[in-house]
Parts: C-alpha cells; structure tokens; sequence
C-alpha cells in the first residue's frame, strides 16, 4: 500500500524537470530548469537495496551512488539523475525517508531554474575534499 502511494504521488514530483550537465563542483551534477519552492518534493530516490555488506564491498569498488535509509541501503549508480547530486557544505536539497524502500528529495529552501540541486553527504571524508565555496 504504501509503495503504491509513493507511486502515485511521484506523478506530482519534479524529475522530469531535472537535468545532469557540467558542475562547477565536481564532474557532472543535477539541474533544474524551474524555480523550485522551499520544501518541495523533488523526486524520489530509489534503485537496488542492498545489504550493509553489500555496500561495503561495493563501495570498496568505488561506488559512490549508495544513499541508506534508516532501514536499507539503496545503490541508486544504475538511476539517471539521482546518482549525479553532488555535495556541498551549502547544500539546497534534503532527503527525507520515503518508505522502506527510499528516499524523497525535498528543497531546503526556495532554488532557481538553473541552480545546481546539493545535499549534504554527511559524512567525515566529503569536507577534506570539498570544493564548495564555503571551504575553498
Ligand atoms: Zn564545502
């Protein structure tokens, strides 16, 4: 049921008008080519859950695509979009828990068309590396 609800109301996100072009952060990122309104749903994150050795193992490859949910672990390197968010330390976008099986990604304030979307990665070894213009 709830997965049917995610489904449904995925109709009403914003995906479709997202884009992956050149970042000025690292490599390709995510675009909108709309104004998005702070706290909107932007998409949801889904793609193969995984075990927590799973992950291990495949981020030990080099994966870096793997989101987790409080419940799962959801390698997302075979999805379009998602996969290219990048972070930064002034990051515009949030993710939610959506169900057991993903993510929402919402708007932490008001982004204009043609702003790269952000998250913040959350974790220790992104602010070594970080590129944003808050740490560089
Ligand atoms: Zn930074």
């Amino acid at each position: 049921m709830e997965k049917e609800n995610i489904k449904q109301r995925s109709n009403a996100f914003l995906e479709e008008y997202l884009y992956v072009y050149d970042s000025g952060i690292h490599g390709k990122g995510l675009f909108t080519n709309i104004d998005i309104p702070e706290n909107s749903e932007i998409m949801f994150i889904g793609g193969e859950l995984i075990s927590e050795e799973e992950c291990i193992e495949r981020e030990a490859e080099g994966n870096v695509y793997i989101f987790w949910n409080d419940q799962n672990y959801i390698d997302t390197i075979k999805t379009e979009k998602i996969k290219y968010i990048n972070h930064n330390c002034d990051f515009n976008c949030d993710v939610i828990e959506a169900d057991e099986s993903g993510l929402i990604l919402i708007a932490y304030r008001d982004i204009k068309s043609g702003e790269e979307l952000t998250i913040d990665y959350g974790y220790e070894e992104i602010y070594q590396y970080c590129q944003c213009k808050n740490c560089s």
